[in-house]
C-alpha cells in the first residue's frame, strides 16, 4: 500500500460540535452532533476514559466541544 497518513487525509476529516447526548439501549452515552449523527462518548477505562460523560455536569461542560464525526466523514 501506498497511501500514507498525509494532511490531506487530515483535512477530510468532518468536526462536529456536540448539541446534546442520550442513552442508548445499553445504557451508553451517546452525544449527538450537529449533523444528526450519533456518537458514542464510552466511560470504558482504559481503552476510553471519559469519566466526565457519566455527570449531568461533565456532559454540560462538553456540550459544543467538536468530535470527529466518523459517519460524515464516510460520506464525504
Ligand atoms: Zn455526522
Amino acid at each position: 500500500m501506498s497511501s500514507p497518513l498525509s494532511a490531506t487525509f487530515l483535512l477530510h476529516l468532518v468536526n462536529q460540535p456536540i448539541i446534546g447526548f442520550h442513552k442508548d439501549d445499553l445504557g451508553d452515552w451517546v452525544a449527538e452532533l450537529r449533523c444528526g449523527h450519533g456518537q458514542h462518548v464510552r466511560h470504558q477505562p482504559p481503552l476510553s476514559s471519559r469519566p466526565w460523560v457519566l455527570s449531568l455536569e461533565g456532559r454540560q461542560q462538553y456540550m459544543g466541544t467538536v468530535l470527529n464525526c466518523k459517519k460524515c466523514d464516510e460520506e464525504q
